[in-house]
Parts: C-alpha cells; structure tokens; sequence
C-alpha cells in the first residue's frame, strides 16, 4: 500500500457512520482534498491529538482505496485554539474556510493556502478585529482569483478618480465608474476604495496591519462581498451560525 503525506488545514467537515470523518482540506499544494478519517469520533480518539476538527492545520498520512483517500494517522500541526473560545473570531475563521472552498476548485494550495494561514493565525493569535483580518483577506483572495478591481480610474472611461469624494462601483465592469459613466450603481466613500487599494498590496504576513474604522468596516463589507458573489456566481456570505463547526 502506498503511503502519502498531506498537510493541510481541515475547512469543514461530515461526520459518517458511527465513529467517521470525512474531512474537506485545503492541502499546502494540492489545494483541495478529501480524506476518510475512521474512528476519530470515538471515546478513545477524542483526546488522542488526531485532526478531527475543523479550521485545524495538521498533517495526514493518507493511502488511497478505491478511489478513496483514507487517513492512516494524522497530528496537530497547529490548532489555532483562541479562534474556538472567541465567537467573532470563530465566524471570522467559517468565512474565511468558506471562501477559501469556494475558490480552491480552480486553484491549487500555494498562494490561497498562504492566504488563508495567515489570516487564521491573526484571527486567532492578533490584535486586529477578526472582520478586518477577513476583509482583507477576501481582497486578496479576490485578486488571488483574477478579480482585481480597478480602484483608481474609471473602468470605462480610464479618467482618474481620485478626487471624488464617493465613488460608484461597478460588479459587471470590476471597478470604480467617474460620475460621467455612473449609470446609478452603488456609490462609496472614496476612502472605502482606498481602503482596498491598501489592503491588496499587503503581503499576507501583513494582513493584521488593517485598522478599519466602523463605517468604512461595514461599507467594504457590503462592496467586497457583493462582488465577491456576483464575479463567483454563487452565495458567498455565511447566513447564520449553522454553519460553525
Ligand atoms: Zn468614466
């Protein structure tokens, strides 16, 4: 039987049969896997250190049956724990999974694995405001996916839009519109897009340099998640908390 080593970060999970997991991982370069874990829900696995659980990062040893990649022994490479006793972290680290399964279809691990551990560790371990951590984050995920969204001139007519003080947004054209091609779409503060602007050139070892004020925070959230489902064609924001795990 042939053996194979992952290490990946489990974004959610289905619980099967009486003792099984079948876990969703986002693995470091493969992107995104699934893999059996049999017995991890019984008495004597809970305190045995295997990764069961979700938004933990860890290392499986896998051998494949049947088309089936199943989990042969597996250990805690980190557990980013504060995120599970803090709720606004937690709902945090499920949108941040969420988007990350979302994009992992067309992509590989390397720059979205990257991207999703370290807004984990900052959800988990910062200072920031997790939703912060999160938006920039999506920002970068975005551009990660080849959405990047024209800030600072006109999507249509290419004129500099910097002195405005609200700017429209347009999902369809991926970009700000001047008041010249604004046909009525959503406007913002000007500093919302420059907020973005920011955010993307961070690298992601910078994500928790993001200090959001609370009206800019609820405007890009409104921005980036509206174009964040309109560019993948799908939901995207998590509704309630059914789905922490
Ligand atoms: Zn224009």
């Amino acid at each position: 039987m042939a053996f194979e080593t992952l290490n990946g970060i489990v974004l959610r999970y289905v619980d099967y049969r009486d003792n099984d997991r079948i876990l969703t991982v986002l693995e470091r370069e493969k992107g995104l896997v699934t893999v059996t874990a049999r017995g991890v829900r019984s008495k004597s696995s809970t305190a045995s250190g295997l990764v069961r659980d979700a938004y933990c990062y860890g290392e499986f040893v896998v051998y494949e049956r049947s088309g089936i990649e199943y989990v042969s022994s597996s250990s805690i490479i980190e557990a980013f724990y504060p995120m599970r006793e803090d709720y606004s972290r937690l709902v945090a680290a499920a949108q941040a999974a969420h988007i990350a399964e979302k994009l992992a279809s067309n992509h590989a691990g390397g720059e979205l694995f990257s991207l999703l551990y370290h807004a984990f560790s900052f959800i988990a371990y910062g200072s920031a405001d997790p939703a912060d951590i999160l938006l920039c984050y999506t920002a970068k995920c975005l551009c990660l996916a080849g959405y990047e969204p024209m800030l600072t001139s006109c999507v249509a007519c290419r004129k500099s839009v910097t002195g405005q003080k609200t700017v429209a947004f347009s999902n369809q054209q991926g970009g700000a519109l001047c008041d010249d091609c604004d046909p009525g779409e959503t406007r913002y503060p000007a500093i919302v897009l420059e907020a973005i602007r920011r955010m993307i050139r961070l690298t992601p070892a910078q994500m928790d340099r993001v200090r959001l004020p609370e009206e800019v925070r609820s405007a890009l959230d409104k921005l980036l998640f509206d174009y964040a489902e309109y560019v993948l064609e799908q939901p995207i924001r998590l509704k309630n908390s059914k789905h922490l795990q």
